[in-house]
C-alpha cells in the first residue's frame, strides 16, 4: 500500500481524467492520496475531489509563488475551505520560494503568508505541507521560532542530510518523489539513504517531476510505484516492508485512519 502525500489531482493536466488515473494508481497499490492546493481555486478543487473519492484527502493553502493573489482576506478564505470538509488534513502547500523570487519585498510578503498559514494550521490543529526552493535555512529558522504543533511534510526535499535531520528533530517527515530516480540526484539519494525509513514518505507531485522511466513526461498518479520500486531496489529494502513503513508514517503525520474515507 502506498500513500501519495503530495499530488495535484486538481491540476488541469490531471483533473479531466480522474476516474481512470485514480483507478490505474489503485491497481499498482496506491490506496491514499493527499491532493494539495496551491491557491484559493485549486484548494477548493482539492476539497471537491476529496469529497468525491474515498481515497483522496485534501491540503488547502497558498503557495509562495502566488503572492500576487494574497490579500487581507486570503487567510479567511483558506480557513473557510479548510472547515468545509473533514477530509482536509493539512495546510499546504506553503513555504518560501527564492528560486523564482529574489527581491526583498517579495520575500517579506512570502514570509508573512507563511507565518499566517502556520498560525492557521495551529488554530485548526493541522500539519503543514512545505514547499521550499533555495529557502531551507529560512524555513528552518521560522519553524523553530513558530513551531507547528502537528509538524508536517517536507515536500520535494532538496537539501542536505544534515539539514533534513534538523527538520526531523522538529517532527517533520521527508518526502521523496520522482527526483530520487534521476541519475543526477546524488544529494536526494544520500538523504534517502541516511535519514532512516521511519522519517520518509513518498509523493508524486504529479503532474510534475515524473520519475524514470517517464522523466520529462506528464507525471501520472500510477508512476509513484516506479519511485517506490526504485528505492527498494537501490537500497535493498523489501518492497512490502518499505511500503508498509512509509504508509504508516504518512497516516501518522496526516492523522488519517487506516480505514478512513
Ligand atoms: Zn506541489
Amino acid at each position: 500500500m502506498i500513500f501519495d502525500t503530495h499530488i495535484h489531482l486538481n491540476d488541469e493536466k490531471l483533473i479531466e481524467n480522474l476516474d481512470q488515473e485514480i483507478s490505474e494508481a489503485r491497481e499498482v497499490g496506491v490506496s491514499k492520496f493527499l491532493c494539495v492546493g496551491f491557491d484559493i481555486e485549486s484548494s477548493k478543487k482539492a476539497v471537491q475531489i476529496a469529497d468525491k473519492y474515498d481515497c483522496v484527502f485534501a491540503a488547502v493553502g497558498i503557495i509562495p509563488t502566488e503572492h500576487e493573489q494574497y490579500d487581507a482576506n486570503t487567510i479567511n478564505e483558506i480557513r473557510k475551505i479548510a472547515l468545509s470538509s473533514k477530509k482536509v488534513k493539512a495546510i499546504g502547500e506553503i513555504g518560501l520560494d527564492y528560486y523564482w523570487e529574489k527581491d526583498d519585498e517579495t520575500k517579506t510578503i512570502q514570509k508573512e503568508m507563511f507565518l499566517k498559514q502556520i498560525d492557521l494550521a495551529n488554530e485548526l490543529n493541522l500539519p503543514i505541507s512545505i514547499h521550499a526552493r533555495d529557502s531551507l535555512s529560512d524555513i528552518l529558522e521560522i519553524l523553530k521560532k513558530h513551531p507547528v504543533k502537528q509538524a508536517g511534510i517536507m515536500h520535494c526535499y532538496s537539501g542536505s542530510t544534515e539539514l533534513a535531520k534538523e527538520f526531523v528533530k522538529l517532527g517533520y517527515k521527508i518526502a521523496f518523489g520522482g527526483v530520487l530516480t534521476f541519475k543526477n540526484s546524488k544529494k536526494t539519494k544520500e538523504v534517502f539513504k541516511d535519514i532512516g525509513l521511519e522519517n520518509a514518505v513518498f509523493e508524486t507531485d504529479a503532474p510534475y517531476l515524473s520519475p524514470e522511466p517517464n522523466r520529462g513526461k506528464i507525471n501520472l498518479p500510477k508512476y509513484i510505484a516506479d519511485t517506490v520500486k526504485f528505492a527498494a531496489n537501490t537500497y535493498s529494502f523489501d518492497l512490502n516492508e518499505l511500503e508498509k513503513i512509509t504508509f504508516e508514517n504518512s497516516l501518522n503525520i496526516l492523522h488519517v485512519e487506516k480505514n478512513e474515507k
